[in-house]
């Protein structure tokens, strides 16, 4: 089946808390090594639609496909072994190993599952790999830290880490700067942005901060009140006027 390079497709998806329309029928296209952005204020349903693509939310209507297979209402797992990963807002690192060992095991748990052996625990691909991604990320010196001691802004950067080592096709990214300094925000979206092109890397990121999606976008989707409000190119978006009445509230009159 030909999908025009279409990676992940949400079709016409609503999900409702019992009398709340947390998403009503909201569509767009990914498209492979895109990094599609979908901003919104808060509660505007951004987490979760985040969690209708991962699997944890079953969607009360539409559909989820990646690449070209419906994937709605799957559980996380089948959804993370076709090729999807995620981080989450909270962090999901173990923090009494070192940061090595971190994205070791998440490395390892892929090299698993592809049908690779078992005992691979020192595989030099694995940790040529393993080594690779925490130079990219600036965490080679802090390699046999121990994850709970890395700053805020560090452990943000091994998360996404961990879920690289997997080697997703698609990465979804639910506000992965949270907590970050300035600095930090520019560094981690310029990574993402980079390492998007330079493994073909699909990403979906989720985020509230209008301007740390701005500069590194293909293509942004505004949600309000769970429902898409505008899609298009950043500068398109930055100045559409219901898009900034949304995350301003309408004009005092
Ligand atoms: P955002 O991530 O954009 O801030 P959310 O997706 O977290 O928004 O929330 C959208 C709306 O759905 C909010 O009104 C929130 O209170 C509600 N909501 C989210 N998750 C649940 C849940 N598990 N049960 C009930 N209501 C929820
Ligand atoms: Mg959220």
């Amino acid at each position: 089946m030909a999908h025009d390079g279409v990676v992940l497709e949400v079709d016409s998806v609503s999900k409702s808390f019992g009398a709340l329309a947390a998403l009503s029928k909201v569509s767009f296209a990914v498209r492979r090594g895109q990094v599609f952005s979908v901003i919104g204020p808060n509660g505007a349903g951004k987490s979760t639609l985040f969690n209708v693509v991962s699997g944890l939310h079953t969607p009360t209507a539409g559909r989820v496909r990646f690449n070209g297979q419906q994937i709605g209402g799957l559980p996380p797992e089948a959804i993370n072994r076709l090729g999807i990963a995620k981080t989450f807002q909270i962090t999901n690192i173990f923090p009494e190993i070192s940061v090595f060992e971190n994205v070791r095991v998440a490395a390892q748990s892929r090299a698993r599952e592809s049908g690779r052996l078992a005992s691979l625990w020192r595989l030099p691909e694995v940790e040529t790999g393993v080594a690779e991604l925490l130079r990219a990320f600036g965490l080679a010196a802090k390699r046999d830290a121990l994850a709970e001691n890395l700053s805020h802004g560090e452990q943000r950067y091994l998360e996404i880490c961990l879920a690289l080592a997997t080697e997703p096709t698609l990465l979804l990214l639910d506000e992965p700067t949270a907590g970050m300094t300035p600095g930090e925000t520019r560094e981690a979206t310029a990574l993402i942005r980079q390492i998007a092109s330079a493994r073909g890397l699909t990403v979906l990121l989720i985020e509230h901060d209008m301007s740390v999606v701005m500069g590194i976008s293909d293509r942004v989707a505004v949600l309000h009140f769970g429902e898409k409000i505008a899609e298009g190119p950043a500068e398109q978006i930055r100045n559409d006027p219901q898009v900034i009445e949304a995350y301003l509230g309408p004009p005092e009159s």
